[in-house]
């Protein structure tokens, strides 16, 4: 795959309606300022400013509410400061001071999440990590990559590369996230059938607690020294402490690549190859099932056949046995060939967000909401899911469809779509997610199954974990009793 044509650095998300330093805080509620002598003490620490328009940006992401309201030259919430630490050591020093001062603290890297989770909701600290780039090294025996957290995608994949090995993590936003942003938000490349999820990528951390303390964790293939503390970092999405170093498992370069469609009659049959290729231990890289509208859309289908656009790389033999299996298996199924330029297609235009920028523009409400279940609740899941979002007013679409598959089920990714008044916007937003949300979890589904909690998720934590929710603020309060990271987001 090519990285050559990427950017790496925070990309606005869409335009300003206005000036972005004259933009206002669209969520209310208490926010904590700071003191000159603040400030001034921040600065002796690391690289401090309180530049408006920085500040302003460092309000956003890319959750798709905040983008009609930039819009309106409104950011979710307008932190005081934006820090950006260049070490370990002043990310350290920043947290003991925000710790003894009760200053809340944000982290933000790419500010690529789209569930609001970088937003500085108490005001405070934007704790900008983008400063810490780069890769720090390389084992190539062992394949394993050092990289400071604020690296961006393409460059850590470059990294890997040039010591002949690859990571193989490519998220739709690569080229705006960074290593640490995938590990606070469990996220999920596109290879993942082959390569894993993120927390499958992890050989070890280095993580700085909200007391200034710096923590390392794994370092080794496996191991069975009590509960897995790199695992509790991944995911916490900024609210138990700070990621500053990730060491990565790398796998060699793959000697070849192959692609191969395939066209099912409706969805539950390629639901089913998918769970037969996968059970047999065909791990394709890519294994993308696209619904009827999904694949009317993008690959010419006639509005119910589903189409599979299959992917590997790696050893020759083991992906000729892969694609074989797949095809063989396909067939059993009752599918036909599809046409592979539709795998090509899909490699260059997968990266592509500008249909989400130009339906905001246009009024729309539109987003995406990705689940994880088990194989045999996936048919009822999509019905439930896509009942309950076309009965919310205002609903056009709600189409899916499956990007990730594991042994016991798969991720499905819901695209949706409403045109409401203006006065209806938000409500109908608001609508579609609890509507969608609440049929999926109903229905036997998780909450998430690689964009995270962040703040609109957050509502939901209750009746996603249970008891559990217990547990993670138990969690919370021992690792940082005085709430000072990334205060109100996953449910906490
Ligand atoms: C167009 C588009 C496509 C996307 N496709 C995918 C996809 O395919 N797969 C996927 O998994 N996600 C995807 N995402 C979501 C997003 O890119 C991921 O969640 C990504 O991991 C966020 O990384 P970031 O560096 O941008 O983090 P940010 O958005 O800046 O932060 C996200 C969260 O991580 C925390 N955080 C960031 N850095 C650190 C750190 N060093 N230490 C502690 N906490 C930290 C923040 O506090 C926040 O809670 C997509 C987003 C967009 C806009």
């Amino acid at each position: 795959m090519s990285l050559h044509s990427y950017n790496t650095s925070v990309t606005d998300p869409i335009e300003f309606g206005g000036e972005p330093a004259e933009a206002s805080a669209r969520l209310t509620g208490s926010v904590r300022s700071l003191t000159e002598a603040e400030v001034d003490a921040l600065g002796a620490i690391c690289d401090t400013t309180t530049d408006a328009e920085d500040r302003v940006k460092h309000g956003r992401d890319w959750w798709p509410l905040s983008l009609s309201w930039s819009l309106q030259n409104q950011v979710p919430q307008i932190p005081f400061a934006v820090c950006r630490p260049k070490n370990t050591s002043e990310v350290s020093s920043l947290l003991a001071y925000c710790n003894e001062n009760r200053i809340p603290v944000t982290p933000s890297a790419g500010r690529s999440g789209v569930c609001g989770a970088a937003i500085p909701l108490a005001g405070g600290v934007a704790l900008d990590m983008t400063a810490m780039q780069g890769i720090e090294s390389v084992d190539e025996i062992s394949g394993i990559v050092e990289a400071l957290a604020g690296t961006f995608g393409p460059d850590v994949e470059e990294g890997a590369r040039k010591h002949g090995l690859t990571i193989g993590h490519y998220p739709q936003s690569v080229a705006i996230s960074t290593v640490g942003g995938w590990v606070a938000c469990r996220g999920a490349g596109q290879y993942s059938t082959r390569y894993g999820k993120i927390e499958e990528m992890v050989h070890a951390l280095e993580v700085v607690l909200a007391d200034g303390t710096v923590v390392h964790t794994g370092g080794a293939p496996a191991g069975a020294v009590g509960p897995d503390i790199s695992q509790l970092i991944l995911g916490s999405e900024g609210t138990l402490g700070v990621i500053t170093r990730v060491w990565l498992r790398a796998h060699p370069l793959p000697e070849v690549e192959r692609r191969g469609a395939y066209v099912f009659a409706n969805l539950s049959d390629g639901f089913e190859a998918c769970r037969r290729i996968y059970r047999s231990g065909a791990t394709p890289a890519v294994l993308r099932l696209y619904d009827g509208a999904e694949s009317k859309r993008s690959h010419g289908g006639d509005g119910t056949n589903a189409t599979l656009l299959v992917l590997d790389e790696g050893t020759e033999a083991i992906i000729d046995a892969t694609m074989s299996t797949v095809h063989d298996i396909c067939m059993s199924m009752g599918a036909t060939v599809g046409d592979v330029a539709l795998v090509e297609a899909w490699t260059h235009h997968r990266n592509d967000t500008s249909g989400l920028q130009a339906l905001t523009r246009k009024g729309f409400v539109v987003d995406t909401m990705e689940i994880a279940a088990n194989w045999s609740l996936l048919d009822s899941i999509v019905e439930a899911v896509e009942t309950a979002m076309l009965a919310v007013p205002y609903a056009r679409t709600a189409t899916c469809h499956l990007s990730h598959s594991y042994i016991e089920g798969a991720c499905v990714y819901f695209t949706f779509a409403a045109n409401p008044p203006a006065e209806e916007f938000e409500k109908t937003y608001l609508a579609l997610w609890e509507a969608g949300q609440t049929a999926a979890l109903r229905a036997g589904a998780n909450l998430s199954h690689h964009h995270g909690i962040g703040y609109s998720r957050s509502q939901f934590m209750g009746e996603a974990l249970g008891n559990g929710l217990n547990v993670l603020r138990a969690v919370k309060k021992a690792l940082d009793p005085n709430n000072i990271l990334n205060p109100g987001k996953l449910g906490l």
